[in-house]
């Protein structure tokens, strides 16, 4: 009797667990058919408990799901090779009302001695994705503020960037009208000359088009990228400072390097970041240097890494840096490598800072290489210098 009353008893404790559950908890038999549900299951779905009891489970999915259902719970029982039992993974499942949310679902299988069921808890897992993209919004949105504060800072520089290849068509220009108007236009020396202008306007067109792409606020895009392509471009947007400061720049990008899924102007963000703050690093120091080194990490990762000649950080320092806010510039924000290593983290890559003793500051984003790599680098990206 004594065990009557024990198994009673946990079968009121089981009971109980259920009812309240937060998850949903369904039981199918083997033929896909409902033999229980709890509350948190009809209140996911939307269906009352004799709306789903004695019904196929494939009701609680979306097509082409539907349809498959009863040919995969088939193939589990003859051949006993398992896609979902034990594993448990992420789904698309569907209320009474139509409409389909993700959800993460572990199944498992109870053998009793007559007959086999499986059990599904379900978890609802809208919230969570509606948290991940608002959090990646705020991301974005950030990131964009500050990509526009950076070049607010560069504006100076910019504008004398574009400013020269417009002046060089002027001039260009000015000599084909003196040499038409003179009666001494000689065709190639025209040709020469609007060779020349043709070149310094594809020269500041391009230099517009970047800035275009950091200004916009665009959704996040992932596409395949060469990294050196993205210092090279970078390097272009900060060259009249590098210029103005005489630094010199080294540039080691490994032959082969493979290509990486990302969002081209985000990467160009963090690498803006790191070099504008390698050359304030650098400015007032004898030799200023900066290097930067593109190479692979493992067998599924790339790196990039800036380092410069400057006074370099302190151990504590180089967690300190990435918080939001720490600056010891009089007039910085001291947000460019948070956001960076949020986008780095984004990308599922690493952002991190290393103390060098007696050296300057080492800076290095790792990110992962698409699974196929099928854009390797041309072997003629070696080492450069300016
Ligand atoms: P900000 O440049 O506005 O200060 P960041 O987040 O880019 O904001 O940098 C935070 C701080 O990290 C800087 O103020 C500086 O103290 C430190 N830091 C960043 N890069 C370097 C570097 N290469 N060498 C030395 N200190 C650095």
């Amino acid at each position: 009797m004594g065990g009557d009353a024990g198994i009673s008893e946990s079968r009121a404790r089981l009971l109980a667990i259920l009812e309240t559950a937060v998850d949903a908890i369904v039981t199918i038999e083997e033929s896909g058919v409902i033999e229980s549900v709890n509350p948190a299951a009809e209140r996911m779905f939307g269906y009352a408990r004799e709306e789903l009891v004695g019904r196929n489970v494939s009701m609680l999915m979306p097509s082409p799901w539907r349809e498959e259902h009863d040919h995969h719970i088939q193939r589990y029982l003859s051949t006993g090779e398992a896609r979902i039992i034990g594993i448990g993974r992420e789904v698309e499942a569907q209320r009474k009302d139509g409409t389909v949310f993700p959800a993460d679902i572990a199944v498992s299988e109870v053998r009793l001695p007559a007959r086999r069921l499986f059990t599904g808890i379900i978890r609802d897992l809208t919230e969570r994705r509606e948290m991940e993209v608002r959090a990646r919004l705020r991301l974005e949105s950030a990131a964009h503020t500050a990509r526009l504060l950076e070049l607010g800072e560069m504006c100076s520089g910019i504008v004398h960037e574009v400013n020269q290849p417009l002046t060089a068509i002027v001039s260009f220009a000015e000599a084909c009208l003196r040499a038409v108007r003179g009666g001494g236009a000689e065709p190639a020396l025209l040709e020469d000359a609007l060779g020349r202008v043709a070149e310094q306007g594809i020269h500041a067109a391009e230099i517009v088009s970047r800035l275009r792409g950091l200004v916009r606020k665009e959704e996040s895009r992932r596409e395949v990228i060469d990294l050196g392509d993205v210092i090279a471009e970078t390097l272009q947007l900060v060259d009249h400072e590098r210029r103005r400061r005489s630094i010199g720049v080294t540039v080691r990008c490994e032959t082969g390097l493979p290509a990486v899924n990302a969002d081209r102007v985000q990467i160009e963000q963090i690498l803006l970041n790191l070099l504008r703050n390698a050359f304030h690093a650098v400015e007032d120091t004898e030799c200023p240097r900066v290097w930067m080194q593109a190479d692979r990490s493992g067998t599924d990762r790339v790196r990039l890494v800036v380092e410069d000649s400057g006074p370099g950080l302190t151990p504590e320092q180089c967690e300190r840096v990435f918080e939001t806010f720490y600056t010891t510039k009089p007039n910085g924000l001291g947000v460019g490598l948070a956001i960076s290593r949020s986008i780095a983290e984004s990308h599922n890559g690493r952002l991190w800072a290393e103390s060098q003793r007696g050296r300057g500051a080492r800076f290095a984003l790792e990110l992962p290489r698409p699974p196929c790599d099928s854009h390797p680098r041309s072997p003629s990206h070696g080492k450069r210098e300016s």
